[in-house]
């Protein structure tokens, strides 16, 4: 687990502008929501925390280690994407672990740590089945597996149960809450979802146009918008 320091960051492709420079301290443990109408910049925040995307300007510091130029395997995070695709030919066992396979885990250890992530994730009972054999929540748990087998310093989510239809979505909410209790990683979660982003933030970054126009509590949004913008995003008497 670790803290997150964003410092001045900004981005341009060419001549456009798709993030004015920002900086947001995030700590150990916290889970932030990076919400925001389509286009505002919110997955380029979330790739170049990744180091999928270099910024333009600026520097990402994660648990004290300035990470701005290395790249994403090197910076001990995990991501979990909308299109969580999953190795179709692979069991379960065999999906959760393969990230470990690849950087050379003892076989012994990826055992291990596959069967503690299968138990946090409660799909312990499907590790020898294809992912054609799980269902809508099942196979995202198993993608929340891949990320967490790993231990990283940080999760990083982009809009991960969109796919979802909308009651598996709310239960899935309620899910990554709890696990995020469970394991308290460090969380950047990325959402257009102003009800999701309310309801699993510990801090809100609410954005426009490539601009932060507030960083508060869900309750601090609620109760003191910081524009009409934010008021209406969030739906406040404000
Ligand atoms: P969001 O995730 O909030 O919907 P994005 O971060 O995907 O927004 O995009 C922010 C802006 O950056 C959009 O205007 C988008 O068209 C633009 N953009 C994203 N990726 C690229 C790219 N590779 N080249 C040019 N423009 C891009
Ligand atoms: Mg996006």
């Amino acid at each position: 687990m670790a803290n997150i320091s964003i410092r001045n960051v900004s981005k341009s492709y060419g001549s456009l502008k798709v993030l004015e420079p920002f900086s947001l301290e995030i700590e150990n443990g916290e889970f932030v929501v990076l919400v925001g109408p389509s286009g505002c910049g919110k997955s380029t925040m979330l790739k170049i925390l990744a180091g999928l995307e270099p910024a333009t300007e600026g520097r990402i510091i994660i648990g004290g280690r300035e990470v701005t130029d290395l790249a994403p395997g090197d910076r001990d995070i995990a991501m979990v994407f909308q299109n969580y695709a999953l190795y179709p030919h692979l069991t379960v066992r065999q999906n959760i672990g393969f990230g470990l396979k690849m950087r050379g885990t003892a076989r012994a250890e990826i055992d291990r740590r596959v069967e503690d992530a299968a138990r946090i994730l409660e799909v312990t009972p499907y590790l020898d089945r294809k992912p054609k054999d799980l269902s809508g929540g099942q196979r995202q748990r198993v993608a929340l597996g891949r990320a967490i087998v790993r231990q990283p310093q940080a999760f990083l989510m982009d809009e991960p149960l969109s796919n979802l239809d909308a009651k598996l979505r709310v239960h899935m909410r309620a899910e990554i809450g709890a696990l995020h209790k469970r394991i308290g990683v460090t969380t950047v979660y990325v959402t257009h979802d102003q009800v999701e982003a309310m309801t699993m933030a510990d801090r809100v970054v609410i954005m426009q146009d490539g601009i932060i126009q507030q960083i508060a509590t869900p309750d601090e949004l609620f109760n003191s918008p910081a524009n009409l913008f934010v008021a209406s995003f969030i739906g406040s008497p404000g």
